[in-house]
């Protein structure tokens, strides 16, 4: 008899209360029944399952620690626990999610109005409204702090916007996009909420991608789209808030990171205990458990760092650094154990079947969206230095 396969080693489910034991087992057992069936199809063909936008709304956990307007008013390590059993089983349902619940309903929900927030966060908590966030343009990625081109600029008319925003996830299906633009007058940076139906909007989908294949992302153009002031979110009036909200959805980043690690590791060790060679369990043999053991090591550090900092989080006591230290180590930390759990698993490891190919891959696009290494490092060097390394 072999001990079950545990990748919470040292009980951080532990520390959960019963009810948000609760729901950490609902989500699983949602993410193994209702999604993990589709994953590898829609992956391989680049789509999106769009028959389970219902079925999340139904679940209602978007928008999770938002009090009030229909959302669920839960803790930021529940927000956590729930991206990484998302990402356990697929890292681009994760970042779906994440980027409605997180960004798009975040920004609404830390910097629009009342009226705002009353019109758009119950419906997309149910899922009835999806969202997208277009910081990103095709020249500015991680200089997006003081290098925004697309502009607004108000008018008798409204805020007219114009230029490009690439890589926006969801942005080819979604009904509103939280547009992220400098204001040609005062030069701060102003955010809207662009609704889908307005002229001078397109938007082309991203083809090609190797990693993240069921996120649809797109390529967006505005050309002289005007927003009417009520769509501006007036509590957006300059870059740091929207760090503000970056600061937020970065942990529940490194909380995907461990889901994805958690994913590779559990393959891993289930294959190795069932694939034979030389007569016996790949698993029974040193070097096999060396890997499987550094893969756990990893894991566990991991699962403890996020833990601490959903607990900073809670307490109100999150910074910057804080999110990209995490953000850093724990993408950094699932690229090795993505990469030891392929290599156990010999010439299957590359075989989409066997899940651990398409956790490689996505591992690599965690690691470098919301802020690359690089730039996450910068942010804690700045922190301890007292320094800047930025330009
Ligand atoms: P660049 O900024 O061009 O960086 C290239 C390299 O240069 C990196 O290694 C970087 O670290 C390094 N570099 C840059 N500046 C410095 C410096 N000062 N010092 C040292 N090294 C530096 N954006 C959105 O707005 N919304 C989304 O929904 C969204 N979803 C995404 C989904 C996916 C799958 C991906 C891949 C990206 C997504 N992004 C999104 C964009 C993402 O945030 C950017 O890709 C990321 O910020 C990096 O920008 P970049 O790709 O332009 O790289």
């Amino acid at each position: 008899e072999l001990p079950p396969i545990n990748p919470d080693f040292y009980e951080i489910s532990d520390r959960l209360n019963a009810a948000d034991s609760a729901l950490q087992l609902r989500v699983r057992q949602f993410m193994e029944t209702e999604v993990k069936p589709l994953v590898n199809h829609y992956w391989l063909r680049d789509e999106f399952p769009f028959e389970l936008i219902p079925k999340f709304g139904e679940l209602g956990l978007a928008g999770i620690t938002i009090n009030g307007y229909g959302c669920p008013n839960r803790s930021f390590l529940m927000e956590g626990i729930l991206a990484m059993e998302m990402a356990r089983v697929d890292a681009s349902i994760a970042t779906f999610f994440g980027v409605q619940s997180g960004l798009a309903m975040g920004s609404i929900y830390s910097c629009g109005s009342d009226e705002q927030k009353q019109e758009w966060l119950p419906a997309m908590n149910k899922m009835e409204k999806i969202g997208a966030f277009g910081l990103t343009e095709p020249e500015v990625g991680s200089g997006a702090a003081g290098g925004l081109t697309t502009t607004c600029k108000q008018t008798a008319d409204g805020w007219v916007l114009n230029g490009q925003k690439k890589w926006i996830g969801n942005a080819t299906f979604a009904d509103l996009i939280i547009i992220w633009a400098r204001d040609l007058d005062d030069h701060q940076v102003k955010g809207f909420i662009l609704r889908k139906d307005t002229p001078g909007f397109s938007v082309e989908k991203i083809k090609g991608k190797m990693a993240l294949r069921i996120v649809q992302n797109g390529l967006i153009t505005l050309t002289d789209c005007v927003v009417e002031e009520k769509d501006r979110l007036p509590h957006a009036n300059s870059f740091k808030d929207t760090a503000n909200v970056l600061r937020m959805t970065r942990a529940g980043v490194a909380w995907m990171a461990v889901g994805c690690a958690q994913g590779a590791y559990i393959s891993a060790l289930d294959y190795t205990r069932k694939r034979k060679q030389f007569g016996k369990p790949i698993a029974s043999f040193q070097l096999i458990q060396n890997h499987l053991v550094e893969m756990l090591s990893n894991l566990t550090a991991m699962q403890t760092l996020v833990y601490r900092l959903s607990e900073l989080q809670d307490a109100g006591k999150l910074k910057d650094e804080h999110a990209s230290l995490a953000k850093v180590f724990c993408s950094l930390r699932t690229r090795d154990i993505v990469s030891q759990a392929r290599e156990v698993m010999g010439g299957n490891g590359i075989l989409l079947e066997h899940d651990v190919a398409r956790f490689v891959a996505d591992a690599e696009a965690i690691y470098s969206y919301e802020g690359t290494k690089e730039i996450n490092t910068l942010i804690v060097g700045r922190a301890i230095t007292g320094m800047s390394a930025f330009v």
